[in-house]
């Protein structure tokens, strides 16, 4: 059985969540006996898509058509229920990225598929196929069998290690019928974010700020914390209500929903709300002056005390232990 897998990818560069979802797929396929087909769209060198086959993909279908150079949910929907015919797939695999997650329900509606979203773990079983998945707001887990003749799944960021699984791979350019199909969208202007930023649902360490932070003036080692972890920043609701912080830099269950290896929550009180998006990551380590404060609950480690004070001495012993 073939599995296919949308990678996504900036500039022929293959992102993190694509990686995941590839390794994952190639998880499925060795389960059923199968292999992976990939496919990615673009322009990209061969020396790039070498990374699909070092992950596992021994089949990859590149999309080249320019219509395809801007993200436009409608047309990628269209294109990936093309690959699937093209590669006879029944279970289709993507990352819950914002493309990943645009284009998962559409292709389930135009395939009659069943879609399970947010998988956190490889099939309990494949025939029937039955998965976990995150359920209200990651406080549990849902078990899930798909009943359909074609399966859609989303892989949650962060939750599945990206794995070395070199194959042989072939690679062949992949031209859907596009006629009939003018992009819904059309992109105006693309502002890139700052360059060496991590993306914060991408990254493996999230330093975070609430409230107790006190003021946006109270930021700097917060992010000398990140950028020594090689890390990205976030913080709570109220803190980017406040203007204190970016709005895309809050988590929670109205913000972003991250996963990453490490979470350090400084002044935070550790509402649902924020927990809601965080509550996946592998450590939390809270620091808080309230040793009440529901946070303590959620994280592995805690510091009772001012975030202030204990940020920059957190920094100062971690540029000890990295020699910077
Ligand atoms: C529908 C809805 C959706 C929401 N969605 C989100 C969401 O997505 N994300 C989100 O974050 N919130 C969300 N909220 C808000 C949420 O309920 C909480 O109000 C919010 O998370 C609290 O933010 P906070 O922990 O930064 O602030 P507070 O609740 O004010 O907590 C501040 C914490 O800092 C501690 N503190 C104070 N001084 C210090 C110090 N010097 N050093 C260390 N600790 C200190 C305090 O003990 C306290 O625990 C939502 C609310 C609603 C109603």
């Amino acid at each position: 059985m073939s599995i296919l897998v949308y990678t996504e990818n900036r500039n022929g560069e293959f992102r993190k969540p694509a990686l995941e979802a590839l390794s994952y797929a190639y998880g499925v396929a060795s389960m059923s006996g199968g292999s992976v087909t990939a496919v990615a769209t673009g322009d990209i060198p061969e020396e790039k898509l070498q990374v699909l086959g070092e992950h596992g993909a021994s089949r990859v279908l590149v999309v080249k058509d320019p219509l395809f150079g801007h993200f436009d949910p409608g047309a990628f929907t269209s294109m990936m229920a093309q690959a699937v015919e093209k590669s006879q797939s029944k279970i289709v695999v993507m990352a819950s990225t914002i493309s990943g997650k645009a284009i998962a329900p559409r292709l389930a509606v135009k395939l009659k598929a069943a879609l399970v979203t947010g998988v956190n773990g490889l099939p309990l079983s494949i025939d029937p196929l039955t998965v976990n998945r995150r359920a209200y707001s990651g406080s549990a887990f849902a078990r899930v069998k798909l009943n359909s003749e074609i399966s859609i799944i989303t892989t949650l960021q962060n939750s599945y290690d990206i794995e070395s699984n070199p194959v042989a791979m072939t690679v062949e350019e992949f031209v859907p019928e596009v006629a009939g199909l003018p992009a819904a969208v059309e992109v105006l202007e693309e502002q890139r974010m700052e360059d060496g930023k991590v993306p914060l649902t991408e990254a493996s360490v999230i330093v975070a700020g609430g409230r107790g932070m006190k003021s946006p003036d109270n930021w700097q080692p917060l992010i000398e914390l990140a950028e020594l972890l090689e890390g990205a920043t976030a913080c709570s609701r109220p803190v980017s209500d406040e203007g204190w912080r970016p709005h895309e830099e809050h988590t929670g269950q109205t913000g972003k929903i991250v996963a990453p290896d490490l979470y350090v929550a400084a002044g935070i009180s550790g509402a649902t709300q924020h927990l809601a998006g965080v509550s996946g990551s592998k450590y939390i380590v809270a620091i808080n002056t309230d040793k009440t404060a529901p946070i303590f609950e959620a994280a592995q480690y805690g510091v009772v005390g001012d975030a202030t004070k204990v940020l920059p001495k957190l920094v100062e012993a971690v540029r000890q232990v990295k020699g910077k």
